[in-house]
């Protein structure tokens, strides 16, 4: 399996451009010490997987797609996620492409290269896990892990036609995560299918006492959970879900899915999230406030490549810094030093906890009377390379539909619901109740 990825890799990685370094050596290694010593228990035993490269892995160069980390050759420790893969003998084949610190929808904030989508290489992957999502659709290996911030593992499972899931919050160790937003920062496993998806779930969650964020609640078996029967099931659409913006052929897709749910005997009835239209405004600054207190460290002494030709220290900071950092991650750290700044921080960081307190309270409201949420991933199939560079704006609202469930904290999942025209793939979207993945994957293992 693992020569069969690496195989795969050199074949079609120099169009889809997801790897940013293969752990070639390592994984050969691996390999050979596992069919020594076989061991039927582990639950990954030699599976090859990809890893998103804001997750530290020991020894194998992470640089979160930064120039300001491209000399982070030899990281010291894994991440827990890596080091429980590693306990069930799951094989690292390599570090995957991102935009730079998660920040961005397609990609092209990497600061290496631009990964592109599978099923049509003149469009975007979409991001911030562009790559792990890319690397599972075009077959180089059969899972990846990336993270989700705002939909960061959702939005581009939609895109490039694969399984990703946001596991709660809390649900999965943030420890070796190179944070971007603490409060919103999620792991998560990107799939074939939601069978394999449940089984990477099941390898990862768990109490971490390295994280105190994460949740001392018991993991169930998830994939004991896939049933096939759906006909308990209360289902809520969101009507803002089917607003102006999203695709004709996306709620096309989407109204499909619920005819199909509806045969499988669940039922479901439309709701209002009223608050949804303030989480994009929410999101940008809650996680760019975060951002900006998290990437302070990044100043060339205490993290990060040292600019070469500074006199004084203040020089050094600000040259490391500049030379380090693309222009997306400054566009954050700039918006959230101003909105935590003293004047401002009543106006703009306090009131958007506030209304995440009142997005939050929304789902919690639909959740008393039914199991899931049901509507797109994303407003609209992959864009094209280059289309929505030159306007933040148009390139924040892709995360519309997935954002409010970080503000949240629950879990969504993203599963293939159909093509649009041009033969891009479309995502339907479940979101669960917190700790609640078990119906999250019944529903979407049904519908798959
Ligand atoms: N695209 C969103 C952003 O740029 C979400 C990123 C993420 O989930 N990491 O912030």
């Amino acid at each position: 399996l693992v020569e069969e990825s690496y195989a795969r890799i050199k074949e079609v990685d120099g169009e889809v451009q997801a790897f940013l370094t293969l752990n070639e050596e390592g994984a050969r290694t691996q390999a050979k010490e596992l069919e020594a010593n076989a061991d039927a228990e582990a639950k990954l035993f030699g599976l090859p997987i990809g890893i998103k490269d804001n997750i530290v892995t020991k020894g194998l160069r992470t640089t979160a797609a930064s120039q300001l980390l491209s000399n982070l050759e030899d990281p010291l420790y894994d991440a827990t996620v890596v080091q429980k893969l590693q306990n069930e003998k799951a094989v690292t084949i390599g570090k995957i492409n991102m935009d730079e610190f998660a920040m961005g929808s397609s990609n092209e904030n990497s600061s290496f290269q631009a990964t592109r989508n599978p099923w049509n290489t003149d469009h975007v992957p979409g991001g911030s896990s562009g790559g792990s999502a890319a690397a599972v659709a075009a077959g180089e290996v059969p899972f990846s892990l990336g993270t989700d911030t705002g939909g960061s593992i959702r939005q581009p499972a939609s895109y490039c036609g694969v399984v990703g899931l946001k596991p709660t919050y809390g649900r999965v160790s943030r420890f070796g995560l190179i944070a971007f937003a603490s409060s919103l920062d999620q792991i998560g496993p990107l799939t074939k299918s939601v069978e394999d998806n449940a089984y990477v779930l099941e390898t990862i969650a768990g109490h971490d006492k390295m994280d105190s964020t994460s949740a001392n609640v018991e993991v169930p078996s998830y994939t004991d959970a896939l049933t096939g029967d759906v006909s308990d099931l209360k289902i809520a659409v969101p009507k803002e879900y089917f607003a102006e913006g999203v695709d004709e052929e996306v709620k096309a897709s989407v109204r499909a899915a619920l005819k199909k749910y509806e045969e499988l005997g669940a039922t479901w009835e439309e709701v209002s999230l009223p608050h949804s239209k303030y989480a994009l405004s929410t999101y940008y600054l809650i996680s760019s406030s975060e951002a900006s207190a998290n990437l302070a460290r990044f100043d060339g002494v205490r993290y990060g490549r040292r600019a070469d030709n500074a006199e004084t220290m203040i020089d050094m900071f600000k040259q490391s810094r500049s030379e380090g950092f693309g222009d997306e991650v400054k566009r954050r750290i700039m918006l959230g030093t101003f909105a935590l700044s003293s004047g401002y921080y009543d106006a703009y960081y306090k009131k958007a906890q506030q209304v995440r307190t009142l997005i939050k309270n929304d789902f919690d409201k639909i959740f008393e009377d039914y199991d899931v949420v049901i509507g797109p991933t994303a407003p609209t199939p992959a864009f094209k390379v280059g289309e929505q560079m030159d306007n933040p704006l148009t390139m924040y609202a892709n995360d519309i539909l997935t954002i409010p469930v970080n503000l949240a904290g629950v879990p969504g999942i993203s599963v293939p619901c159909g093509f649009a025209e041009n033969g891009l793939p479309i995502g339907l979207q479940i979101i669960g109740k917190h700790f609640d993945e078990s119906t999250v994957y019944r529903a979407a293992h049904a519908f798959e």
